[in-house]
């Protein structure tokens, strides 16, 4: 049978995370919003800070083994800590789980060396390692998705010479974490002939020569994640530093699986905003009174906040199952995890336009952080691939795997 219960071990883990989300996150996240210059904001003690303490507490970790010093917790724990963290401050919060990129692709590599170099010392405490994943470039956005064609491929090369590649290339300015991290993912052509599947995974330490970073962008939302380009001129890269060869279907596999667990993140980020902007109108319409009573007894009120509950509760539940099978299956269940993305994202920045409705004027003055929210959402409609070509890749599954049953039948 099926419960949807939690355990009190859940319970405690999601309230703890929810005090850090009100109490520390939330207010630091709402001042470096208001900062104009984004360079101001990563350089700034607020931020590093905030980073710190949100280290300090493991929430980098929660998937690592205990072994390696993580907090080896399970998919669906570290699903509901997450939208608490999410809630409180998207931006900082997308920056510290993309930063686990590295770390998790060394694990996925099974190569002790790269497990050690980077994992490892990703899970010490103390230490606040960032990472990013240097995927699309100027060419190259939603294409970077598109592993079945070999109509395209990176630009970025990395062209072998002795026990060493050489990297030359430039990834676009909306690498998360482009301009901070420490460790980067580079996915670069090795096989120009083969397309994108002619692509190989680096995991490389981010100081090696050669490697210069962009400005932080200026952007609409999600203002306290940092995305900037980076540039590889001549960059020595030894052969060990290869996670993932351009074997067979390992870029697909690798694409596929990184692209699961992004769609879930990604949806969690848009049940979190809109959750944050349902409380706030709830609250506010029992408190606002017009035509002689809180306007949350009028019926066209009540009715939108009851929508956005309904939406928001939809749009978690499909996700939980999202996190549940990126948890029991490898490369996960790509059709569905768009799916419970896309119902998520499709929904968030019309449920929140409703709740700045409900707050009337209140509602587009920056003294109340549902503006933000609003700008936030639009990126969860673009990151980790656009609405419409996640969507359409997922329908390409759906249709191979229908013409491979009516085969079988
Ligand atoms: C907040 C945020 C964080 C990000 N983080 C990272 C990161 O960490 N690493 C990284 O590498 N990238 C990152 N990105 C980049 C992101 O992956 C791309 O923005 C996304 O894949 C879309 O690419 P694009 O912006 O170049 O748009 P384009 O590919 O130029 O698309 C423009 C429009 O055309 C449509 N379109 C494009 N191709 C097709 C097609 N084949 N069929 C139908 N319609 C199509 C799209 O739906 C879209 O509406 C991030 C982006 C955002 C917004």
């Amino acid at each position: 049978m099926i419960n949807f219960e939690l355990t009190d071990a859940q319970l405690a883990l999601v309230a703890q995370a929810h005090e850090f989300a009100r109490d520390v996150l939330r207010p630091a996240e709402l001042e470096l919003d208001r900062v104009a210059d984004p360079e101001a904001v990563f350089t700034s003690k607020r931020f590093r800070d905030v980073v710190r303490e949100t280290y300090r507490l493991g929430y980098h970790k929660m998937s690592f083994p205990t072994h390696m010093g993580g907090l080896g917790m399970d998919q669906v724990t570290i699903h509901l800590i997450t939208e608490e963290l999410l809630w409180g401050a998207p931006g900082i919060a997308q920056g510290i789980f993309v930063g686990g990129f590295v770390p998790f692709s060394a694990m996925m590599s099974g190569q002790s060396s790269l497990v050690r170099e980077f994992a490892a010392r990703y899970c010490e405490e103390g230490e606040v390692h960032f990472s990013a994943l240097a995927g699309v470039e100027p060419h190259l956005g939603s294409d970077f998705l598109y592993v079945n064609e070999n109509t395209t491929r990176l630009r970025t090369t990395a062209r072998k010479v002795g026990d060493e590649y050489i990297l030359n290339g430039s990834k676009a300015a909306f690498v998360s974490n482009g301009g901070i991290a420490g460790m980067l993912g580079v996915p670069a052509c090795i096989e120009p002939e083969r397309g994108m599947l002619g692509t190989g995974l680096f995991i490389i330490p981010g100081d090696l020569p050669g490697i210069s970073r962009g400005k932080p962008l200026n952007k609409l939302g999600l203002r306290c994640l940092n995305q900037s380009e980076v540039y590889f001129e001549d960059v020595k890269v030894h052969k060990k530093y290869l996670a993932i060869r351009p074997r067979g279907e390992n870029w697909r596999n690798f694409v596929h699986s990184f692209l699961c667990f992004g769609q879930v993140g990604v949806g969690s980020t848009a049940v979190a905003l809109m959750r944050a902007a349902y409380e706030i109108a709830f609250a506010h319409a029992g408190e606002r009174v017009q035509g002689g009573k809180p306007i949350i007894e009028h019926p066209n009120v009540g009715l939108k906040l009851f929508e956005a509950f309904s939406t928001i509760e939809a749009a978690r539940n499909i996700l939980l199952k999202g996190a549940w099978l990126n948890a029991t299956q490898f490369p996960g269940d790509l059709a569905f995890t768009v799916a419970a993305r896309a119902f998520a994202c499709a929904h968030a920045p019309r449920v929140i336009t409703e709740m700045i409705q409900v707050m009337g004027a209140y509602g587009i003055s920056k003294e109340s952080p549902i503006e933000k929210l609003y700008r936030d959402a639009k990126l969860t409609q673009i990151e980790d691939g656009t609405l419409d070509t996640v969507g359409l890749e997922a329908m390409r599954i759906m249709r191979e795997s229908a013409a491979s049953t009516s085969h079988a039948a």
